[in-house]
């Protein structure tokens, strides 16, 4: 694994787990900004996702995991393909 910023071999990988991640923001912010953003996005990305799940015919609880790259000289995160 080599960091595509600084050439740098010492990077850490780490699988972050989406699904059960925890809500960065607090109470407030979901009040009063949360509930549109998830409004739109469902308006914009939920029917293709609905969509693509009904096509699919998968299970019903998505598990997604990422890997995260985190370059441990230069903090250049990226996401392993
Ligand atoms: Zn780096």
């Amino acid at each position: 694994m080599i960091c595509p910023k600084c050439g740098s071999t010492d990077v850490n990988v780490s699988v972050i787990n989406e699904v059960f991640e925890k809500p960065e923001h607090g109470c407030l912010w979901w009040l009063f900004i949360g509930w549109w953003w998830r409004l739109l996005w469902f308006i914009f990305f939920g029917w293709w996702y609905l969509l693509w799940r009904a096509l699919r015919g998968g299970p019903k609880t998505v598990n997604k995991q990422k890997e995260i790259c985190v370059c441990q000289r230069c903090g250049h995160r990226w996401e392993m393909k």
